[in-house]
């Protein structure tokens, strides 16, 4: 594999990606030689983490077959994580498999965990990334004994928040401690959804504490308070890997490749990139795994384009307001949309019924492959 060479090199099988794949494995790859670089074999779809630990469907429910997608395709899969790039020379350097070469690259490979950065070490934490990782770290963790502090008062806290206290296998609700941070619960959501949320927390028992958590000498505070806990889960967004700002491409103040409407990196218009590791400079787009998806047609349409010598013309523009869904654990989920709310089964029938559908949509193309 040392020194392989691709016209394009897709860096990361994350949810843009997987857009680029089906349009190539529906309309032919514009390109003669074409990689996929990523460490696993699946994308483990975060939007259904919640109903995996909740029990509500099994563990490979959520997830796309990259193997399968990029077979149908024709794009070698190199299962391997990139650790650094260089624009000049056109280069990915893999952790195990030397380097690929290329003409055009895409970058989608999410943020990476800051829980310890931001909260110190412990042994008990567990960062919600990598994905992979919190899955299988939550697999072996002691179910029965725990007692959880979630840290991180936006949707992914709070859902995971729920989806513990409802753990499949749990004879008993484990004593669980919601951490928001000083910024509240839901920064960014209306009135009427926290306080839908407060209210379930409450009648779930989930304890919530809207101060700053962070861990000093193997003591978990909240504030003034001290916390006990077997089990710490960090849901404190992400932030950017290191290597494309080391590796010379234009970048925020947070690291995140910085792109033009059109996906391109602003410094480097032959690499484009896409999701949580990429950063809009022409209007704001949150890092979200919802953005993330709704890229992925218009980056897969900039790099046909491209690949083909023509001029990227497509750009994503987010609808002024997002529809959100959170799920409660019990069967009910929280609509959320600009100032309106919503709770119920059907919610929650509504959210599974859209995420079964982006699945199957990726299973579809991937049959026979
Ligand atoms: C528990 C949880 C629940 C969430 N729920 C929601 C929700 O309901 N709605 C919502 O909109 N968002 C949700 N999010 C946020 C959402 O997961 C992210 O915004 C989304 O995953 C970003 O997609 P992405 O394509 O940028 O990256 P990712 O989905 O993280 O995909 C990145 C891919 O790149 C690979 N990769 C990583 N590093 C490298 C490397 N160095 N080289 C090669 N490949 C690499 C990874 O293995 C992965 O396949 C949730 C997040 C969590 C953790």
């Amino acid at each position: 594999m040392s020194g392989s060479r691709a016209d394009i090199v897709l860096v990361g099988g994350g949810h843009a990606h997987v857009a680029v794949l089906a349009d190539w494995a529906q309309l032919g790859v514009p390109a003669r030689r074409a990689t996929l670089l990523t460490p696993h074999p699946v994308l483990r779809y975060s939007g259904m983490l919640p109903g995996w630990i909740a029990g509500e469907h099994s563990r490979d429910a959520g997830t796309v077959d990259l193997r399968a997608l990029a077979r149908a395709a024709g794009v070698e899969l190199v299962l391997d994580r990139c650790v650094a790039i260089d624009p000049q020379t056109r280069s990915v350097l893999t952790l195990e498999n030397g380097v690929v070469r290329f003409e055009h690259a895409s970058i989608d490979v999410g943020g990476v965990g800051r829980s310890a950065k931001a909260l110190g070490d412990d042994s008990r934490l567990i960062d919600i990334r990598p994905i992979h990782r919190f899955v299988a770290e939550l697999e072996q963790g002691d179910r029965a004994s725990s007692r959880i502090a979630v840290i991180g008062g936006g949707a992914g806290g709070v859902e995971l928040a729920f989806a513990l206290r409802n753990r499949e296998g749990h004879r008993s609700p484990p004593p669980l401690v919601l951490i928001a941070g000083e910024q509240g619960l839901l920064p960014g959501f209306s009135s009427a959804v926290r306080r839908k949320v407060r209210v379930e927390l409450g009648r779930q028992g989930i304890r919530l504490l809207e101060v700053d958590g962070w861990l000093e000498r193997g003591v978990l505070m909240a504030g003034e308070e001290e916390i006990a806990a077997d089990q710490i889960v960090a849901a404190l967004g992400s932030m950017a890997p290191d290597w494309p700002r080391a590796g010379g491409l234009a970048v925020d103040e947070g690291g995140f490749i910085t792109v033009d409407p059109f996906q391109r990196s602003t410094s480097h218009p032959h690499i484009f990139a896409a999701g949580d590791c990429a950063r809009r400079v022409d209007r704001k787009v949150p890092h979200s795994g919802l953005h993330a998806v709704h890229t992925g047609p218009v980056l897969a349409a900039n790099l046909r384009a491209a690949l083909l010598g023509g001029i990227p013309r497509r750009s994503y523009w987010p609808r002024p307001v997002s529809l959100y869904l959170l799920s409660t654990g019990q069967g009910e989920a929280i609509a959320s949309y600009g100032s309106l709310a919503a709770q119920g089964r059907w919610v929650s029938r509504l959210k599974a019924w859209i995420d079964k559908r982006w699945i199957a949509s990726y299973a579809k193309l991937s049959e026979g492959a």
